[in-house]
Order: structure tokens, then C-alpha cells, then sequence
């Protein structure tokens, strides 16, 4: 666990301050809903941006604050101008800088003061403080105690925010990690008269069509490893194609082989030009964090990872997937 010296923010805030928010690519509910939070709270007193490094898919673009948010692949000239000239950055949701991607260089060179609010395990030592607790589940849950410790106000578009952040890291409150402190977070949140309903509607039942073609040409490659208690799903580069692929169609493929009785680790490979991205999930004590690592380029949680076989084709990524599930076997 670390823990930032809130007297020393407290005292640095006490100026107006340019400010940056970022997180990683491909920004989740937990990235933007955490960075949506902060804005809303900073943007009272100082001038406040979010750069995220790429676009998000649909159902996280209406989140109170969501025009403000600058793409920096799309705005590389006008982020880097506002990196350039801030005085602090925080960096929410990620604990590597090279989860930036194209951000990379910039954050690298830049010498503002930077905080890290996260929740994954071992951050690296890019910023000045660091907020983190890998046992949290969501980054949401720690931004809430971060301005509960600053004594900031929330109301209804922060907490909007933060639930969004809390529902989707926590598998909408199924994931071991969810604590009696994570429900007394929603509570408190739910106290600003925030909609659920709605939320959960905008995350979880407003998906293209494309979403549903590629879930069951996903469904027929399920391939078991019986004795290893695992499964494996993927897309080609040609399956996406056909289906008219969209950024975020496939969120959540992963978990669903997890709901076979005596299936405790499920992994999804999908094909993009340079290669193939692979998330995996697992249930109980099976770590995929160590499992991503050592064999995927890759890291994350204990129950969540993902990583990356850069230049590789599909069927040599499964072959080399079956190869290195053997060394496993005792683990799982
Ligand atoms: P997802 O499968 O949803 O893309 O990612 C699940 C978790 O694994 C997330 O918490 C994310 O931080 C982590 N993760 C995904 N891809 C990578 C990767 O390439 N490198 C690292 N270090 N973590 C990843
Ligand atoms: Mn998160």
C-alpha cells in the first residue's frame, strides 16, 4: 500500500494550477469515471484537462463531463502544448507509463509533479506520490478517499462518476475484491440522488448489433482445456472485419466461459494488424497476473490480465497458449 501526504497536496492545491488528469489506452469505466470525478472536483479552482492516450467506445461517452475529454492521438499538438505547461499531472489507473502508449515520450520528458491514484500491483516509480492499494478493487474507490482526505464536496455528476468507475471494475459488485467499504462508498454516493438504473443501462444495455455477431462467432471457437480447467475463445482479424467491429464490442467476452461449472480460467485472443491481444479471467486462487507476465508481455490483477504477442498469427498464439498451459497445470 502507499499513501500520499495529503497536507503537501493540500498546500500545492491551495494555488490555482494547470492541471492534467490522464490514464492508459483504451480508457475503461474505472479510468474515466476516476478522471471525470477529479475534473468536476478541480475544475472549481484550477484549469483542468483529461488527455487520454485513444478513443473509448460508446457506452462510456455519457458521462457528465465527457465533451471535455481531449484524445490525445487526435490532439497531439494542443495536449502536448497543455502538457508542456502544467504543474501537476495526475495519472489514474495505471501503474507502468508504457500503459500510455503514444503518451509515452511526453510524460516521460515532462517534469511537472505528478500523482498516481491506482489499484495494480507493484507501480512503477514515474510520479512523486502514489496512491495505490492493489486490494482495493476499483481506482474509483480510492479517488473518493482521496477528496474525502482533502475535504472536498462531492454532488451528483461526481458521484455519477465514481459509481461508474466502482460498477464496472467490480463486475457490477461480483469480483472477490468488493469490501463492506465498497458498498458504504456506493451508499454515500447514492445519497446525491445519482440514477443506477440509468447508469447501467447506458453501460450494459446499449450495444451495436456487431457486438452480438462477433459474440457468437466467438462462442463457436470455445476450445476446453478440460484438465486444465480452461477455455479459450478468440476473434480473427476477419471475423471483426465481417462483423463491422467496434471499439468495445467484445468488452466482457472474456468472462463468459467462467460461467461453466469446473471452468476457473478463461482467456480471449483477439487479432489486430500488429499482432494479438489476449485478456484472461480467473476465479479463486489461479494468479493471471503472473501468468500474463511471465508469458504475455503482459500483467494486471490477480483475477484479471491481459497482454500482447506482438507479430504473431492466430493459430501459432493458441498452439503457444496450449504449449505454456502444460507448465501450469499443477496451478490451476
Ligand atoms: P482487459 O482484459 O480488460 O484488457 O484487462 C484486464 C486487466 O489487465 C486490466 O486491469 C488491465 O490493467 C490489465 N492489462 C490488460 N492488458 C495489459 C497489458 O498489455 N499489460 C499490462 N501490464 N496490463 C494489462
Ligand atoms: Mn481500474
Amino acid at each position: 500500500m502507499f499513501r500520499v501526504d495529503y497536507s503537501f497536496i493540500q498546500n500545492f492545491l491551495s494555488q490555482k494550477r494547470n492541471i492534467i488528469i490522464t490514464t492508459h489506452k483504451t480508457p475503461d469505466g474505472d479510468a474515466l469515471g476516476s478522471s471525470l470525478a477529479l475534473l468536476h472536483v478541480l475544475k472549481t479552482n484550477h484549469n483542468v484537462n483529461i488527455i487520454v492516450p485513444n478513443d473509448y467506445p460508446h457506452y462510456l461517452k455519457w458521462m457528465p463531463g465527457n465533451d471535455d475529454v481531449l484524445i490525445y492521438e487526435e490532439n497531439e499538438e494542443q495536449s502536448d502544448s497543455l502538457i508542456n505547461q502544467s504543474d501537476l499531472i495526475f495519472c489514474l489507473d495505471f501503474n507502468k507509463l508504457y500503459r500510455v502508449d503514444t503518451m509515452f515520450n511526453i510524460l516521460n520528458n515532462n517534469n511537472s509533479y505528478k500523482i498516481m491514484i491506482d489499484h495494480h500491483q507493484d507501480p512503477d516509480s514515474f510520479c512523486d506520490q502514489i496512491l495505490s492499494d492493489s486490494s482495493v478493487a476499483s481506482t474509483a474507490e480510492l479517488i473518493y478517499d482521496f477528496l474525502i482526505n482533502l475535504d472536498y464536496c462531492l454532488d451528483k455528476d461526481i458521484a455519477t462518476c465514481l459509481y461508474t468507475g466502482i460498477v464496472t471494475d467490480t463486475g457490477s459488485f461480483k469480483y472477490p475484491n468488493v469490501t463492506k467499504k465498497t458498498h458504504e462508498i456506493i451508499s454515500a454516493l447514492l445519497h446525491f440522488n445519482i440514477d443506477h438504473s440509468f447508469i447501467h443501462q447506458q453501460l450494459f444495455d446499449s450495444q451495436n448489433q456487431s457486438r452480438l455477431l462477433l459474440l457468437k462467432r466467438a462462442l463457436e471457437t470455445l476450445k476446453l482445456f478440460k484438465h486444465q480447467k480452461t477455455a479459450l475463445t478468440f476473434l480473427t482479424a476477419e471475423d471483426l472485419l465481417n462483423a463491422d467491429y467496434k471499439k468495445g464490442d467484445t468488452e466482457g467476452f472474456v468472462n463468459m466461459p467462467l460461467s461453466l461449472n469446473d471452468i476457473i480460467f478463461s482467456a480471449f485472443f483477439i487479432e489486430f494488424k500488429d499482432g494479438i491481444k489476449m485478456s484472461f479471467r480467473s476465479q479463486g486462487d489461479f494468479d493471471v497476473n503472473v501468468f500474463a507476465k511471465k508469458y504475455f508481455n503482459g500483467g494486471g490483477h490477480k483475477n484479471a490480465a491481459g497482454g500482447v504477442l506482438m507479430g504473431k498469427k492466430m493459430v501459432d498464439a493458441i498452439q503457444y497458449f496450449s504449449d505454456v498451459l502444460d507448465s501450469f497445470s499443477n496451478d490451476i
